[in-house]
């Protein structure tokens, strides 16, 4: 029996298995993928994400982004972060293998690769940990961190039901000059096109909507592997802890991508479980008061999105309102 088992090693689970290692417990981090491997992700990772990072002691190469510009109907809006703060766009091919060999170097994480987990161990109504690979695996704590679609969530039945038609696509593209420093967002009827900066002059070109087409205008660009997709955008939980086991990251309900916040709201909740591990009730609690303003960003900006008409009138309040831009902008990046 071992003190925590994470099931799920994308950010929040090899995030969470070095922070609670480092806190003096014993982890065994279960390990589906081989790593690298993609992650359909917009890559674009925000300054609180890359102070979070910092504080694991994870370095990765990244391309700095000074914040994001949205284009709209031939007009264009910037939002710079605060001067001290950069954005760092990260192929997660890199990053999330990173993180885990991280995980790996800490002596209190034991890693186990090649398991999917397959279904939740209950004794006397508490969830005591998973079956894997035909085996059985029992720890104190039980943490799913296996993102969006999680299997353990869904096993619990704690799935809330709603579902959306928006889902993504996404390419990586190779530049014959410097990636531009910013995240670019070109907002056009029914869908949102990302392009996010990444090291060695590459591109990430995601777009989302009900259904979503990378634009022509990249088309004379060197494609970099296969396009990717995701589905579902935005999910939520209809509970997210129980006696002896945590949702983390995604697989605790994510917000639709359209605000760039995941990778680092991911990085963050893995910390606040270090710190509150002993209380899961306390623990969710902050994670909550740490998402809320986020999340009712993201619903205004999603409202925005699928009404073209209030976008106009929206990007022209905001284009004559910098500092207010900045700060919905800060909400999104961790700097407010
Ligand atoms: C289209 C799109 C664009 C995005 N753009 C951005 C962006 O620009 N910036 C940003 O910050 N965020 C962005 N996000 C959000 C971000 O990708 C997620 O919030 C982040 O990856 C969540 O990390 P996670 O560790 O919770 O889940 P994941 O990264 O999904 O990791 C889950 C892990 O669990 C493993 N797993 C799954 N099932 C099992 C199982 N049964 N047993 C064992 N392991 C299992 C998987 O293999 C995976 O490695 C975007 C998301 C999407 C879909």
């Amino acid at each position: 029996m071992t003190d925590v088992l994470i099931v799920g090693a994308g950010i929040a689970g090899s995030a969470a298995a070095i922070g609670l290692a480092r806190q003096g417990r014993n982890v065994v981090l279960l390990v589906r993928s081989v790593f690298p491997r993609e992650k359909a992700c917009g890559e674009g990772l925000m300054p609180a994400g890359v102070a979070a990072l910092a504080r694991l002691g994870v370095e990765i190469a990244g391309t700095p982004f000074r914040g994001v510009r949205y284009h709209h109907e031939g007009r264009t809006i910037e939002g710079a972060f605060p001067q001290q703060h950069q954005g760092l766009g990260i192929r997660r091919w890199y990053l999330d293998a990173a993180l885990l060999e991280a995980a790996l170097r800490e002596p209190n994480v034991q890693v186990l690769t090649g398991l999917s987990a397959e279904a939740p161990l209950f004794k006397d109504n508490r969830i005591v940990g998973v079956r894997a690979g035909g085996q059985e695996y029992r720890a104190d704590l039980t943490v799913a961190a296996d993102g969006a679609n999680s299997m353990l969530r869904h096993k619990l039945g704690w799935d809330a039901s709603k579902r959306t038609r928006r889902h993504a696509v996404l390419q990586h593209y190779r530049l014959t000059k410097a990636a531009p420093e910013w995240v670019e967002v070109h907002l056009s009827q029914g869908q949102e096109t990302y392009v996010t900066p990444l090291p060695g002059n590459e591109l990430l070109v995601a777009s989302l909507g009900d259904s979503p087409q990378t634009p022509a205008e990249f088309a004379h660009l060197e494609r970099i592997g296969a396009p990717l997709g995701a589905a579902p955008l935005s999910v939520r939980a209809t509970q997210r802890f129980a006696p002896g086991c945590v949702l983390l990251g995604d697989a605790a309900g994510n917000c639709d991508p359209i605000t760039g916040g995941g990778m680092s709201q991911a990085l963050l909740s893995a910390e606040l479980l270090a710190e509150h591990a002993d209380s899961l009730e306390a623990f969710d609690r902050v994670r909550e008061a740490m998402l809320a303003n986020y999340r009712r960003l993201t619903a205004g900006v999603l409202t925005l999105a699928n009404h073209p008409s209030l976008l106009r009138p929206a990007l022209s309040i905001l284009s004559h309102a910098p500092g207010l831009f900045s700060r919905l902008l800060g909400v999104a990046g961790g700097t407010v």
